[in-house]
């Protein structure tokens, strides 16, 4: 039967709830347990894929092409289970569900309300998430609700989570609660006040936690831990400290040398092995111990929240763990790239453009795209990457002029990029484009696979077949894929289904490493295999760093 325990915030957001419950997650994989995360996120979206990456960050995407919150993407990075749609869901997703049965008439005439209707729904997508009373249940599913208890919105959720645990009966589900402990500089003290606030909130609603995470900047002393114990009646060994440390790979060991897996596992009455943390330690050991760096140059637009390239940052990290280096990314705003000022790029090692949505800033990116080429740096440039490296290519290279996607000029005279219902004429005449009402659910999304062409460098780096997710609308136009070939642009792999173009590459005689993919690879890297597609960029990065600057080159 699968056991629960559920994380709760208080005093503020931002406090590392997500790679919290990652990490204890991680701690109980290692205690031989099956686990998954799943993720309630209280706002009325129904799911992040429409809200800018400025508000809400990266939005993840899983296997199964749904669009999900970044903690995801933690969740897969720090375990073994793979996400799917129904790890995360948002209130807009329940009242949806709620009222769709209600039109159906589900609920046999009753009163709809949001105490029994809308928190069983909430229970019963937990369960889903959890896979509960099927053959592939977990063993534990830690369940991270989103939002500060004391928010309006978060209700609900408390509420069923509270209602689950009673039904489910004793020692089947544990509370976890992540709080703040500030430091007040001015007394020279740590304020336990606030988290006593929050505890007393959850306790309110009948929510007693059974640990406490304290996030400060320092390590809580034990009077304040004894303080903390008294005020919010959580066993003095429940309350536990969790400081700022450098490295996100730190988390699991502070949290097992308090023994919060312990802790958690004596509630849930699992017997198992003690945990073994050596990979993370070995982690932490590679992270603190690089040979050399390697510079990157990410232009983008979404470059003043790092948020918004959560999985890519993390990707690249673990690439150059993989090669013994440290990887520093320089973020550039594309806006502010032009040809009178785009040689400050030939300073790095690489250049990477990531996914995007949008005209703005695409001139920058496609200049970043040209110099790149033209100067021979290993270039990346992922879904959007991909589709301005192809533009500038049919530009600069192919001789098609004003070369564009569809997305920017939507009637400009060589769409090389565009919505496949504007090439997919039998005729090859371009249809207009008819505008999409539902932004959310005109895209490609999810794993799909593709057939790679022998002797290319995608061949080199994924073999035969790569398999990777996608988040876009536009796809390389079919109608000129022969005028690019032409004019020298490798077309290295194709989907199984539809034939759609997946990478585009340069040929290795003409330029070491320049690469564009339709897909997010970054999602499916982990810290502990990296990803080839990363490892080959950064590998290409410091042959870069060889060739041009030797003296910072590795030893
Ligand atoms: N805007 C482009 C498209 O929709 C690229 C999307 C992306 O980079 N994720 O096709």
């Amino acid at each position: 039967m699968t056991k629960f325990v559920f994380v709760t915030g208080g005093v503020v957001s931002s406090l590392g709830k997500g790679i919290a419950s990652a990490s204890l997650a991680a701690i109980l994989e290692s205690r031989g347990l099956k686990v998954t995360l799943i993720k309630l996120d209280p706002y009325l979206n129904v799911d992040p894929g429409t809200m800018s990456p400025f508000q809400h960050g990266e939005v993840f995407v899983t296997n199964d092409g749904a669009e999900t919150d970044l903690d995801l993407g933690h969740y897969e990075r720090f375990i073994e289970t793979r996400m799917k749609k129904a790890n995360n869901f948002t209130t807009g997703q329940i009242y949806k569900s709620v009222l769709e049965k209600e039109r159906r008439g589900d609920y046999l005439g009753k009163t709809v309300q949001v105490i029994p209707h809308v928190t069983n729904e909430i229970q019963d997508f937990i369960k889903r998430g959890a896979d509960f009373g099927t053959p592939d249940a977990v063993d534990v599913a830690i369940v991270e609700i989103g939002g500060t208890v004391g928010d309006i919105e978060s209700l609900p959720f408390l509420e069923a989570v509270r209602q689950l645990s009673l039904r489910l009966g004793p020692n089947q589900a544990a509370f976890v609660h992540l709080t703040y402990v500030p430091w007040i500089a001015a007394a020279g003290e740590l304020k336990t006040k606030p988290t006593q606030h929050t505890v007393q909130k959850l306790r309110e609603i009948g929510i007693q936690p059974d640990a406490l995470l304290c996030r400060a900047d320092r390590n809580i002393p034990d009077d304040e831990r004894e303080k903390i114990s008294l005020f919010t009646n959580v066993a003095q060994w429940g309350v536990i400290s969790m400081p700022d440390v450098d490295t996100i790979y730190k988390v699991p060991r502070v949290l097992h040398e308090q023994g919060l897996d312990g802790l958690i596992c004596d509630k849930l009455r699992l017997n198992t092995p003690p945990a073994n943390l050596k990979r993370w330690d070995d982690l932490v050991f590679e992270t603190e111990h690089p040979k050399g760096e390697v510079t990157i140059a990410m232009v983008g637009k979404y470059v003043e929240l790092s948020d918004s390239y959560k999985s890519l940052n993390e990707a690249l990290r673990h690439a150059g763990m993989k090669s013994h280096v440290h990887v520093n990314i320089s973020y550039i705003d594309s806006e502010t790239l032009s040809p009178d000022n785009v040689a400050q790029l030939a300073k790095f090692d690489a250049i990477l453009v990531p996914g995007g949505f949008g005209v703005r800033g695409v001139e920058g990116k496609i200049c970043a795209a040209r110099f790149a080429r033209e100067n021979k740096i290993p270039y990346l440039g992922i879904c959007l990457g991909m589709q301005v490296a192809t533009i500038e290519f049919a530009r600069h290279v192919a001789g098609l002029k004003d070369a564009n996607s569809t997305e920017f000029v939507p009637d400009c005279p060589h769409p090389v990029i565009a919505l496949i219902t504007e090439w997919k004429d039998a005729d090859g005449s371009i249809k207009t484009r008819t505008e999409d009402s539902d932004l959310g659910g005109t895209m490609r999304l999810g794993a799909q696979s593709s057939d790679v062409v022998k002797g290319t460098l995608a061949h080199k780096i994924y073999g035969n077949v790569v398999t990777e997710r996608h988040r876009h609308r536009f796809e390389a136009n079919v109608n000129y894929l022969d005028a690019l070939r032409q004019a020298g642009l490798v077309i290295s792999a194709l989907t199984q289904r539809e034939h759609l173009t997946e990478i585009v590459e340069l040929p290795q005689a003409v330029h070491p490493w320049f690469m564009g993919v339709q897909f997010h690879p970054e999602f499916k890297s982990t810290p502990w295999a990296g990803h080839p597609l990363f490892n080959a960029f950064v590998r290409a990065a410091l042959d870069h760093q060889v060739k041009t600057t030797p003296e910072k080159a590795l030893a």
